[in-house]
């Protein structure tokens, strides 16, 4: 069930189209009738959260926030649906709510065509996976608050962690020592082996992504979760961030 802590759920059963990962929106419940979703993901998917939901004692409808980490579509495009289901308000750093609502538009990392590509190159099917997830457009999403580093959403700290895209954010319950890392850091997923900062297929600017991830080996943390991830890192996190932090900067070194 995923229950990392009593106020912190990792949300599971949401298939990816990349068979090699899965997604995991998050719910943080300040109260029973005061929820916090962060990344509801794809719109196709969005029965399995909200049965999800129900099973853990909650109901979509008493969603009062969603946080979108960043643009990407297997993030975001369940944001709308969830806000008419709910009322909630959308929350995204103001860099990332620009692109939320298509002006500009984001154009990648990845490129939809790229996308495409890698998934045929996997043997996926492109009839299948339209007929699973719809399509793969996400209608304009517009933020009601535009947030910034250093704010708080209920009682979610906002990090600014860019470089897999512009304004992506990661999000800190001290209470907790809990990382919402989203996709600043990833871990044995996509054809990956171990941990990586920021992927570099479908990152704007991976090496400027080490940066944010320094900053965050710095917070106080124990567990961290990730959007895309083999298993829960509930303990040690920190010491892991920071570990890959100096490996990585290593490696650009050499
Ligand atoms: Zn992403």
């Amino acid at each position: 069930m995923a229950q990392i802590t009593p106020k912190v759920y990792s949300i599971e059963g949401i298939t990816h189209p990349d068979p090699r990962g899965k997604v995991f929106p998050y719910l943080f419940v300040e109260d029973q009738n005061d929820l916090t979703l962060i990344d509801p993901s794809f719109l196709s998917q969005l029965p399995i959260l909200e049965d999800y939901l129900i099973d853990i004692g909650y109901n979509i409808k008493n969603v009062k926030r969603i946080i979108l980490t960043h643009v990407h579509m297997d993030h975001s495009q369940a944001a709308n649906e969830v806000k008419r289901k709910s009322g909630a308000k959308i929350y995204s750093h103001w860099i990332e709510a620009r692109y939320l609502s298509h002006n500009p538009p984001y154009s990648g990392p990845p490129t939809a065509q790229e996308t495409v590509n890698k998934l045929e190159k996997l043997g996926v099917s492109m009839e299948a996976l339209t007929k699973e997830y719809g399509s793969f457009d996400v209608e304009p999403i517009m933020v009601d608050e535009q947030i910034s580093d250093g704010d708080t959403i209920g009682s979610l700290k906002v990090i600014h962690t860019p470089g897999h895209t512009p304004g992506h954010i990661s999000l800190y319950y001290e209470e907790d020592k809990l990382l919402l890392g989203a996709d600043s850091i990833s871990k044995h997923v996509f054809g990956a082996d171990g941990m990586y900062i920021s992927a570099p297929q479908v990152s704007i600017d991976p090496v400027t992504a080490i940066v944010p991830a320094q900053r965050l080996s710095k917070v106080n943390f124990d567990k961290l979760l990730m959007a895309h991830q083999d298993s829960l890192l509930l303990e040690g996190a920190r010491e892991a961030v920071e570990t890959l932090v100096v490996q990585s900067i290593q490696k650009l070194k050499r």
